[in-house]
């Protein structure tokens, strides 16, 4: 039988545990959001508690595994969420990163070059791939409006998108980023219905589409040891408001998200960028949420994703 689950939320960080037999007290964390630390206290939260900030979820990993949430959102917006347990068992919520931008508010102080080729904007975070990144499609989750043979020619191109560095303002690729697509399996990806990234991944990078909640384009799972990333899961919401489409968005519904666009942004998210504040339109890792028939449909990579690409690659 399943145990009691409880819940309590502080400074908008929520903590969700399922109680066992023993019915442990419940977890109050008084810390704030953004530099919570819960070490040593029978209050902290422990591996197989949720973590909730913001519209996103991770279940807390086992001691020296980082788990880095990624939510996509239908108002274009993009939110992220760290948890990470420390070998001694501290658990640390969204940790200051060493590689991470500065705060936003710096660059309004300065007029912002916007165009793809000169937006400079950076914002990476640590812990990237040692090796080839290999990933698999699991098929039978496509919707059934869309083909699977196309939807997989886009996901692939989203993916070489980031790592040949695909652009058009005449920029080298230089990124030594790499993956290989291995096919189509049945292993999940692993993210629950609400959104909530699983505690330690199966080792497996996986992509597909599923549930998630309405307000979500795709959200990205990824997971590193102490030192490098090693799993990526996407899922594109197949619960979204919206539709996906394939091809060319020449012709398509304005309210249909572009799998490949969508895939090249989840797949900067892979390889450790974060999302772009607002002010960052025609970057792939900006603001715009990827629609047809829009201007940017995020394929080409902007000059800041290609520059933040390039301090981690
Ligand atoms: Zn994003």
């Amino acid at each position: 039988m399943r145990g009691l689950e409880t819940e309590r939320t502080v400074s908008n960080v929520t903590i969700r545990r399922t109680l066992g037999i023993a019915g442990a007290l419940w977890i109050l964390v008084g810390y704030p959001p953004g530099s919570l630390s819960a070490q040593d206290s029978k209050d902290s939260p422990i591996p197989g508690d949720v973590v909730r900030v913001g519209r996103l979820g991770v279940f807390v990993p086992p001691p020296g595994v980082t788990v880095v949430a990624y939510g996509d959102f239908v108002d274009g917006t993009g939110e992220q969420l760290v948890v990470e347990t420390l070998l001694d068992g501290t658990v640390l919520i969204n940790p200051p990163d060493p590689m991470a931008s500065p705060s936003p508010t710096v660059e309004t102080v300065a007029p912002l070059a916007t165009g793809e080729c000169d937006d400079n904007y950076t914002d990476v975070s640590s812990k990237p791939w040692a090796d080839t990144m290999q990933w698999w499609f699991h098929s039978s989750t496509t919707p059934p409006t869309l083909s699977v043979t196309e939807v997989v020619t886009d996901l692939r191109a989203g993916t070489q998108n980031i790592t040949h560095e695909v652009n058009t303002c005449g920029r080298p690729d230089t990124v030594s980023a790499t993956s290989n697509y291995n096919g189509s399996n049945t292993l999940p990806v692993n993210i629950t219905n609400d959104g909530v990234c699983a505690s330690n991944g199966d080792g497996t990078s996986e992509v597909g589409f599923g549930t998630l909640p309405s307000n979500f384009i795709a959200a990205t799972c990824n997971w590193a040891n102490l030192f490098f990333r090693t799993e990526s899961d996407i899922r594109f919401n197949k619960n979204s408001i919206y539709t996906f489409t394939t091809g060319s968005c020449s012709g398509q519904f304005s309210s249909s998200y572009y799998v490949e666009g969508i895939m090249t942004h989840e797949r900067g998210h892979t390889w450790n960028v974060r999302d772009f504040p607002s002010g960052h339109p025609n970057m792939t890792m900006g603001d715009a949420n990827g629609q047809c028939p829009g201007l940017d449909d995020k394929r080409t990579l902007g000059l800041g994703d290609m520059l933040s690409l390039e301090l981690v690659y």
